[in-house]
């Protein structure tokens, strides 16, 4: 299968004073349909990972390819194309903007790609649909539960079929039933074809993924692979 995420001995360090290596070598590679657990402690560097991950920053040095294009030899504006085109990014806190509607929400997954406004709400209906949310779709999201607004960040993640959904602590703001909910929604958009990438420090989390590799102190120490 294509990999869609490749991580080649990556090292990201933060100069500091004192300058500090959050990742030390890390290499791993995701391919297309895998549902993978990133799993560590805190300090372990997933925040870092993800930061990587998401082209949201580079590598002091190692490769990172995303969808095959590597972050580390792109211009800023080529990533931010990779970015739009290629991930879909569920974080912790939802990120919603609270006066506008689920459906809205959704369509702004699509505002990077120059989609036009009607394509990208039919677009966004279809995701909302697909995370079990159709009845809300026209809810501010100020009035959905945090369940439900979890489920709008994945809609707005998947609408624009990213090669790969990064997520970051999805379930950490939620109750441990609501949580349930959003991992067992991950399952089976997985098992529809979402290749997803789960960042956690929940062993709980973890043991619902495919795959998982571990985090310590920067470096991989566990790696249960794709075959899974
Ligand atoms: P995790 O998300 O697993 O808790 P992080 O990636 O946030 O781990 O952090 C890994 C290490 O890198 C920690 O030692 C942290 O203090 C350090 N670190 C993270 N971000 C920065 C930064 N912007 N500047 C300096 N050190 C950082
Ligand atoms: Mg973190």
């Amino acid at each position: 299968m294509t990999a869609v995420l490749e991580l080649v001995d990556v090292r990201k360090v933060y100069p500091g004073p004192p300058a500090v290596e959050s990742l030390r070598g890390v290499t791993f590679t995701v391919r297309t349909g895998e549902l993978v657990a990133v799993l560590g402690p805190s300090g372990s560097g997933k925040t870092t990972l993800l930061n990587l991950a998401a082209g949201l920053d580079r590598p002091t040095d190692g490769s990172v390819r995303i969808a095959g294009r590597p972050v580390e030899k792109l211009r800023d504006r080529q990533l931010s194309g990779v970015r739009a085109h290629q991930l879909g990014v569920v974080f912790q806190q939802f990120v919603l903007l609270d006066r506008l509607s689920a459906t809205e929400n959704v369509a702004t997954g699509l505002i990077y790609r120059g989609v036009p406004g009607a394509q990208r709400r039919t677009a966004a209906r279809t995701a909302l649909e697909r995370v079990g949310l159709a009845h809300r779709a026209e809810f501010p999201a100020a009035h959905l539960s945090g369940g439900e607004r979890q489920r709008v960040a994945i809609a707005r993640a998947l609408v624009g079929r990213p090669a790969v959904v990064l997520a970051d602590e999805p379930t950490g703001n939620l109750d441990s039933v609501t949580g349930q909910g959003v991992i067992e929604l991950l399952r089976e958009l997985n098992a529809d074809g979402v290749t997803i990438v789960v960042i956690t420090h929940d062993e709980r989390v973890a043991a619902a993924m495919n795959r998982r590799v571990e985090l310590r102190d920067g470096l991989v120490v566990l790696d249960t692979g794709s075959a899974s």
